[in-house]
């Protein structure tokens, strides 16, 4: 088989195309057509169709002169001003394989109204392209083993007497339990038929599959030990199960989550059901898989991974993988609550405070939330887990509509890592405190290992002019530019922009520009002179930019090649290496200084987060932050692990001005290149705004530019919205800016729930 058609039905043929679960009743269906952003179209249902096609069934209809592939997301109301004229027929039904489940055309739905997003955005974020495609990736034969053979089973079974069947099960298992049929065929000298007579006996599964993906079935990871969980672990898990009332597992790290959700999982896997688990990075995702591999180990052939970096191939088998029921268990970064799970009962949120859980384009959706709308709609089980959850998360768990489930130590009664202070104002210059060096010095004289956190990239984030003190700004964007030492380059992080290091101030003539600041480049430059005879390895994106770079990382790092992991904050999350027992942060108050009300949040997490890596096995790990303001709370309370005392003190001030949780907020933002006709158009559209928005008790601030004014030659301008009533504020601001035609090149866009407020 070269090529399937995704299609039955183009002609009037007999055949009929196989049908979704549900049988729909509509007449006219609404079509959001696969290529086209804001589009709903009605197209009449054929009769020998009728009342057997159901939402989320993939068509094939005209779109002007155009056959494209879209969803059915709605029936229309017949008769209404008579639309039933001049529509055209749906021409075609893929089949039911391919077509989207309901569940996820509501939440496409949902995800519109609640974000100000068109629908058909939002369905091209729900569907990858490659499945949305109207012809998948070319496919072709694959054969994977079922189950995990070993020899001598089969000799007790006897249940295969046929030395042809074994030497071809022998040739999958030494290609890691999955190979191209055809290859198969030809390189293990086993005919078609064996395979065919195989895989009527359920020892192996034959299927197409897309090229690019060409590892499955291959098991990584080891088989674990059965865990038991203790007493807390067993209150979370209950918890879990009992009500129908997402969970919030807080327990710092080391505490024992992962098995709790591991035992959820299996629950939920013997009961015939499925799970989802998100966890925030990609990169994590090695580590997190094999964890998951040798604690599922029975169930590790359900295993599949979904994240950004999948190439279509793979995306487009592990898509039809999910959506057989054959891939059970989910692990996957954002994008994959989407995933078209089969009788889903369970969704884990893994650090659910994370702010890779919000997507930063439109549809500006949190996957945190929509697993919660997601667990309610398809009565799954929802684990939000942290060692420092969102203060959005807290107060929900305080309202009642989560219920929060603790787990109060380390597990095995490991003390928490000691947190220093040091106060980097008293370091004349230098990047790393006395103190630090010495700790760094004496780790890897035990032969133990340093993590290194500065988060931000490049070498030097100004080139300043020492006697006008002017900076060199980008020309396209409000920002410095930053020095990087490998390119010796300027380097706009906004926009790309590159230029040479100027030899004179732009301002005054002089030549006295000084590097100012310190970034990860700079950083390694000064612990290599400080210990030149240490591994050091650099994790951030520049680093980081070839495919595989940061597990390579990684691995080396596993393997103890490395003495000294330094990097962005790439580094600081979720990850496990039991040899580190010193953690440096340098310039830890960076993040306090933005102008965004979560500044606090985001340095007490860093820092938790980070001291979390630190003396994770049977040493006592000690962790120093360095920083400009070592008296600031967030910082103290984070030095004593007080994550109470940080929400207490955080609600409270968040209360005061009366900023998320205690409201909702969202953030307009326009931009346009011409900067008084953009703030004239936010101004105006203000106007409107405050007129609407008085029903939901709503008064806009008024337009201000953005904190970062001038993004790749576009200025920016912000309205904040406070709310009670995000839905009906939602509907409102739909509304309003539907209907409005944007002048000079103005452009306009709407986050609810913001997180990115520069
Ligand atoms: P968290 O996810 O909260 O960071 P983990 O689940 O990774 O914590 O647990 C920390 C360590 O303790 C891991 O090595 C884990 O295998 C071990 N552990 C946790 N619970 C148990 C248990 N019930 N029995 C044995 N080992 C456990
Ligand atoms: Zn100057
Ligand atoms: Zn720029």
């Amino acid at each position: 088989m070269k090529e399937t058609d995704l299609f039955v039905g183009w002609e009037e043929d007999d055949e009929r195309p196989r049908m979704g679960e549900r049988g729909g009743m509509g007449r006219i269906a609404r079509v959001v057509p696969e290529s086209h952003v804001d589009g709903v179209f009605d197209y009449l249902v054929p009769e020998r169709w009728r009342g057997e096609l159901t939402i989320g069934a993939k068509v094939r209809v005209s779109l002007g002169r155009r056959m494209v592939c879209g969803y059915i997301v709605d029936w229309a109301e017949e008769g209404a001003c008579g639309r039933r004229e001049g529509l055209k027929e749906i021409s075609g039904i893929a089949d039911s394989v391919y077509h989207l489940p309901a569940v996820l055309v509501e939440m496409a739905q949902w995800i519109a109204e609640y974000y100000c997003a068109p629908l058909g955005a939002v369905m091209r974020c729900v569907l990858p392209q490659v499945v949305a495609n109207e012809r998948g990736p070319l496919l072709r034969l694959r054969v994977e083993l079922v189950r995990c053979w070993d020899a001598e089973a089969v000799e007790r079974e006897g249940a295969l007497r046929s030395p042809q069947q074994r030497a071809a099960l022998s040739f999958l298992k030494e290609r890691g339990g999955a190979a191209w049929i055809h290859e198969a065929i030809e390189q293990s000298g086993v005919r078609r038929e064996v395979w065919r007579r195989l895989e009527k006996k359920g020892w192996v599964r034959i299927f197409a599959a897309a090229k690019g993906r060409e590892t499955w079935g291959q098991v990584e990871g080891i088989r674990g030990d059965g865990v038991e969980l203790n007493a807390e672990q067993r209150a979370a898990l209950q918890a879990v199960f009992a009500e129908g009332k997402p969970v919030l597992l807080w327990g710092v790290t080391g505490s024992g989550k992962t098995e709790v959700y591991c035992e959820a999982i299996r629950r939920v896997l013997e009961a015939g059901q499925s799970a989802l688990v998100l966890v925030p990075e990609v990169g994590l995702t090695p580590q997190i898989m094999a964890r998951f591999q040798q604690r599922l180990w029975e169930w590790r052939e359900s295993l599949a991974v979904w994240h950004s970096y999948m190439s279509d191939g793979e995306r487009y088998d592990a898509w039809l993988r999910i959506k057989r029921g054959i891939a059970r268990i989910v692990v996957g970064a954002r994008s994959a609550i989407f995933a078209p799970m089969k009788d889903l009962g369970l969704i884990v949120v893994d650090e659910e405070h994370e702010q890779s859980y919000k997507n930063e384009e439109c549809p500006n959706y949190h996957a945190r939330d929509l697993a919660v709308w997601r667990g309610k709609r398809e009565r799954a089980r929802v684990v939000l887990g942290s060692a420092t959850p969102s203060l959005e998360s807290w107060y929900n768990a305080q309202r009642g509509k989560y219920r929060l489930v603790e787990l109060k130590k380390r597990f095995g009664g490991q003390a928490l890592p000691v947190v220093h202070v040091l106060d980097q104002r008293r370091t004349k210059g230098a990047l790393i405190h006395p103190m630090l060096k010495t700790a760094v010095e004496e780790t890897i004289k035990r032969g133990e290992q340093v993590i290194l956190l500065l988060n931000r990239r490049g070498y030097a984030p100004v080139l300043q002019c020492e006697d006008c003190g002017e900076v060199v700004m980008c020309p396209h964007c409000s920002v410095a530019l930053n020095y990087h030492r490998a390119r010796e380059k300027l380097v706009c992080h906004l926009c790309d922009h590159q230029e040479e290091r100027p030899p004179a101030c732009r301002a005054c003539g002089s030549v006295k520009l000084r590097l100012a600041g310190a970034g990860t480049q700079r950083l390694e430059e000064a612990i290599g002179n400080l210990f030149p005879a240490a591994r050091i390895r650099r994790v951030d994106a520049d680093s980081m930019r070839r495919k595989g770079a940061f597990q390579h990382a990684l691995r080396a790092m596993e393997g103890g090649e490395v003495d000294i992991l330094l990097g962005t904050q790439m580094i600081a999350k979720g990850l496990h290496f039991p040899q580190v027992s010193c953690v440096g942060v340098i310039h830890a108050d960076q993040a306090l200084h933005m102008p965004d009300f979560r500044a606090a949040e985001r340095v007490f997490q860093l820092i938790t987060q980070v001291a979390g890596r630190s003396g994770r096995s049977d040493r006592l790990g000690e962790v120093y932050v360095q920083t400009n303001t070592p008296y600031h709370s967030a910082i103290q309370l984070a030095r004593h692990h007080d994550y109470r005392g940080f929400v207490e003190e955080e609600l409270e001030f968040r209360r005061a001005l009366n900023y998320p949780p205690w409201t909702r907020a969202v953030l307009i933002t326009f931009s346009g290149p011409v900067e008084e006709k953009t703030r004239w158009v936010a101004e105006q559209i203000n106007l409107r705004l405050r007129e609407r928005l008085v029903k939901c008790a709503v008064v806009p601030e008024a337009p201000s530019p953005a904190p970062i004014h001038k993004v790749k030659d576009r200025y920016r301008y912000h309205i904040f919205i406070k709310t009670q009533q995000v839905r009906q504020t939602a509907r409102e601001l739909r509304d309003v800016l539907s209907g409005q035609t944007w002048p000079d090149g103005i452009r306009c866009t709407v986050d609810v729930d913001p997180y990115d407020l520069l």
